[in-house]
Parts: structure tokens; C-alpha cells; sequence
């Protein structure tokens, strides 16, 4: 995808946080935790490769349902500025209407580990939600960025069946 509109998304992202405060504090930081298996890991965006990461991660393949992709894995510690933009917007996800248009909702990876939920989308600080929108719409304003945020969005989904 376009790699200055990506650029410009992380870099709007990239100060907002959910709360005021530091909300990793609350739960130890739980979604920069690996998973049971040991394993975990961010998508990344098409070409975010080049801007996130660093010696502290891993950037492996992936398969985001028929789409090749990939992925950074850390260990549960990062560079703030080279983190994924996945990791920036949760636990907030994209919902793209048929006709492109982007709302947000919670994740529902978040429902395991995440203690915001239980205050809804009132709890988190306005301008985090409504910059994860913006940036989202920044990223479908992009064609390929538009098919990721469905791809991601379907794979997201699959999550729902699960928990
Ligand atoms: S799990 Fe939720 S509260 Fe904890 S660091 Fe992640 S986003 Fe913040
Ligand atoms: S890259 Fe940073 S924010 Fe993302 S999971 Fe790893 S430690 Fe957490």
C-alpha cells in the first residue's frame, strides 16, 4: 500500500493511548503477552515491515486467510515508536461496511485479557477512539489498505466463534 499514508496513520497513532494514564499498569500490560502456547503476534500492515520492529522482534510470514502477510512477534517489550499499528489501535478493530465506509468496535481477541471492556467504549478516552476511526480511514483510503482491513476484519471475526 501507499507507504505515506501508512507513514502518516503510525505517526497520528503513535502518541494516543486508550486512558490518560498508562493503561498497560492495570493489567500488565496483558496484551503484550504471549499466549499460552508461547507463541503471539501482531499483523502487520502491507509494507509496515519497513517501519516497525527492530532488533527486539521478529517479522515472520503469515497467512491472513488467503492473503500472504506478516507478522511481528516481540517479547512483551518494544521500541514505542516502531510498534505495529495493530498494536497502536487495540484494543479497538476496524468494521468496514460494504460501501467502505470504517467504524470501530472492540476487539474480541480483547475479551480475554482486556480490562477496558468492561466500561464499553464510554471508558476510553474520546480522541483514542475517534483517531483510530480517522487513521482507519486513512488506511481505506488506499486499495490494498482497504482489502487488508477486510481481511483483517474477517479473520478478527473468527475470534467471535471461539471464545
Ligand atoms: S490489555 Fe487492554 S488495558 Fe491492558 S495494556 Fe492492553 S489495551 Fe491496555
Ligand atoms: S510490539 Fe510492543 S505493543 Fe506490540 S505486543 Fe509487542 S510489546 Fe506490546
Amino acid at each position: 500500500m501507499n507507504q505515506d499514508i501508512l507513514s502518516a496513520a503510525r505517526a497520528k497513532m503513535s502518541n494516543i493511548c486508550p486512558l490518560e494514564r498508562d493503561c498497560g499498569k492495570k493489567c500488565g500490560a496483558a496484551c503484550c503477552q504471549p499466549d499460552e502456547d508461547g507463541q503471539g503476534g501482531m499483523y502487520l500492515f502491507p509494507g509496515e515491515s519497513e517501519l516497525a520492529g527492530g532488533d527486539w522482534a521478529s517479522i515472520m510470514p503469515a497467512m491472513m486467510g488467503e492473503r500472504e502477510a506478516e507478522i511481528l512477534v516481540c517479547g512483551g517489550q518494544c521500541e514505542r515508536d516502531r510498534r505495529p499499528l495493530g498494536c497502536m489501535i487495540f484494543p479497538l478493530t476496524p468494521v468496514v461496511d460494504e460501501d467502505g465506509s470504517i467504524s470501530v468496535r472492540f476487539d474480541y481477541r480483547a475479551r480475554r485479557m482486556c480490562p477496558l471492556l468492561r466500561y464499553g467504549m464510554g471508558g476510553l478516552k474520546r480522541e483514542f477512539v475517534d483517531t483510530v476511526r480517522e487513521v482507519l480511514e486513512m488506511i481505506a483510503s488506499d486499495e490494498e489498505g482497504l482489502q487488508f482491513l477486510r481481511d483483517w476484519q474477517a479473520l478478527e471475526e473468527q475470534f467471535d466463534f471461539r471464545l
